[in-house]
């Protein structure tokens, strides 16, 4: 095993990997931006590195700074999280060239996998489904108008470089084409710096099934199971689950064999996702192969008892892993909210600014990633996600009241997040009975006015509220205090009627530190 490694990353995946590392004996190296000189993963690895200022360009991003870092601190291997360089071949390249240990597949399979078209037209010849759609980049509208023609429309215009759901454009037929193209060309070049469009059908409210899987790199892969992902925001997962509502056994078989040999396909090396998009009549297509550790994998590790972290090192380090596929089985019902710092009242703007107050979840089943705590303060630089909140049950139904109930008890206060969006989703019959597909937000999110309105007071709180109401009524008959009255009585109401959830936890709080 090795014994020091950098994590090249920032936030709860970089927490998550130095916890790993403290599992196994590795010391952890850990590298910041000068936006991030308070975050935790800075305290709690056993050497921190500041490698340049907030842009992820200037820090996160500098493949010559972090490798030559990584050379100074002597490290064997470097971890690179999800996101930033982790699917980046040159950055895997120049890790194997500077002999240090780049966790993860080897680069020539990452600049495989990172380009969706080569990718799918390697999946094509070994025999793996992919979406019907055009076998290379079209340089203009008009090749996009021939193929749409041919597969028949709507279609969608895809990015074959970089992920994230941009530079995705659904074109409903040829008047929308010119200017979609456009569209898709601009976001592809503005995210990822290169061009390169191709056509995919589309597939009408479609599921996003994925497997997860393990490969050793000397022929043995194996699969741990599905993750379904389709409820998104614009094509960005917010929920998963694992296992799937519609996976049987015998479909994860199936499906599981072909990603293990999707993962074959392209001599892939560590733990990765195949990722499949699912019609109404369940047939699988392959999309993508995420080469890294998914933001998403806790509630993979939750339903099978692994460690993901753990394997990818055993496996980085050459170790293998001694599990078969025989070995494998789900046990009970995982799901995760990506907490999300943005505000849902206001069309999702990212929200930076200080947590004031703090408070995580807890209790059986009840699993929190997150860097967050009282006094940070969320930058602007880099991803919204601040939090992952996973709850697991040993049915689909308890892992939903656990999740419920923890997002009824986590407190982020001072910046915006997603948790209302996530308290809606959870009561939503269509989730309940698991009828849920990529659009599911778009058919039943309400606007934000309704959301408001919906807000999740629910029984028990309005009883606190009620209770609390109660006391301060008797004590203000007691007191006869008029000026502290009016402004009490105002706080009740603001409670009963604030917009976000966290607001009115803290403005509870408030009520009741002032009484
Ligand atoms: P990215 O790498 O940007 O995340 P993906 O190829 O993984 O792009 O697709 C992201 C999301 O876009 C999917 O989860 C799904 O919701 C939607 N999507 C992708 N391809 C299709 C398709 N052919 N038909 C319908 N939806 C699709």
């Amino acid at each position: 095993m090795f014994g020091k490694v950098l994590i090249a990353n920032r936030g709860e995946i970089a927490l998550r990997v130095i916890r790993a590392c403290r599992d196994l004996g590795i010391k952890t190296v850990a590298i910041y931006s000068e936006a991030d000189t308070k975050c935790l993963h800075v305290r709690y690895a056993d050497e921190a590195y500041l490698i340049g200022s907030p842009p992820p360009s200037e820090s996160y991003l500098n493949i010559g700074r972090i490798v030559e870092t990584a050379s100074k601190a002597g490290v064997d291997a470097i971890h690179p999280g999800y996101g930033f360089l982790s699917e980046n071949s040159d950055f895997a390249e120049a890790c194997e060239k500077n002999g240090i240990v780049f966790v993860g597949s080897k680069s020539t399979t990452l600049g495989l996998a990172g380009n969706k078209v080569e990718c799918r037209n390697r999946m094509k010849q070994a025999g793996v489904p992919v979406v019907p759609g055009g076998e290379g980049i079209i340089d203009d509208e008009h090749e996009a108008l021939a193929l749409a023609e041919e597969i028949g429309w709507p279609v969608l215009l895809k990015s074959a470089f970089g992920g994230g759901g941009r530079g995705i454009r659904i074109v409903k037929s040829e008047a929308e084409l010119k200017e979609a193209f456009a569209a898709a060309h601009r976001e592809a070049m503005s995210a990822f710096g290169k061009f390169g469009v191709y056509v995919e059908k589309f597939i009408e409210s479609p599921r996003h099934i994925e497997f997860q899987i393990l490969s050793d790199g000397n022929g043995k892969v194996i699969h741990l199971g599905e993750r379904e992902c389709s409820i998104q925001r614009r094509f960005q997962k917010l929920v998963e689950m694992s296992p799937s509502p519609v996976v049987n056994a015998s479909i994860r078989e199936k499906v599981g064999a072909l990603a293990a040999k999707a993962a074959k396909a392209v001599s892939y090396l560590n733990a990765g996702t195949v990722e499949f998009i699912v019609d109404r009549t369940m047939n699988f297509y392959f999309i993508e192969m995420n080469s890294r550790l998914q933001v998403e994998h806790p509630i993979t590790e939750l339903v099978t008892g692994l460690d993901l972290v753990k394997l990818q090192f055993q496996i980085a380090a050459g170790e293998g892993f001694s599990l078969e596929q025989e070995d494998i089985h789900l046990k009970g019902c995982a799901i995760e909210c990506r907490i999300n710092a943005e505000d849902p009242f206001n069309n999702f703007l990212p929200s930076a600014g200080v947590v004031s107050r703090y408070h995580p979840p807890s209790g059986p089943g009840v699993r929190i990633d997150t860097a967050l705590y009282t006094g940070y303060e969320v930058p602007m630089y880099y991803d919204s996600l601040v939090a992952k909140l996973i709850a697991y049950g040993g049915s689909f139904d308890e892992a939903r009241r656990r999740m419920k109930n923890a997002l009824r008890e986590y407190v982020i206060d001072g910046v915006a997040t997603t948790i209302p969006i996530h308290q809606f989703i959870m009561e939503d019959p269509d989730f309940r009975s698991g009828n849920i597909s990529t659009d599911f937000l778009q058919r039943r999110l309400p606007t934000p006015e309704k959301l408001k309105d919906k807000q999740i007071i629910d029984s028990g709180i309005e009883e606190i509220a009620a209770s609390i109401a109660a006391v301060y009524l008797i004590g203000r008959e007691r007191k006869s205090a008029k000026t502290t009255t009016v402004a009490k009585s105002t706080s009740v109401n603001n409670w009963r009627n604030s917009n976000g959830y966290a607001t009115r936890w803290s403005q509870r709080w408030r009520f009741a530190e002032d009484f």
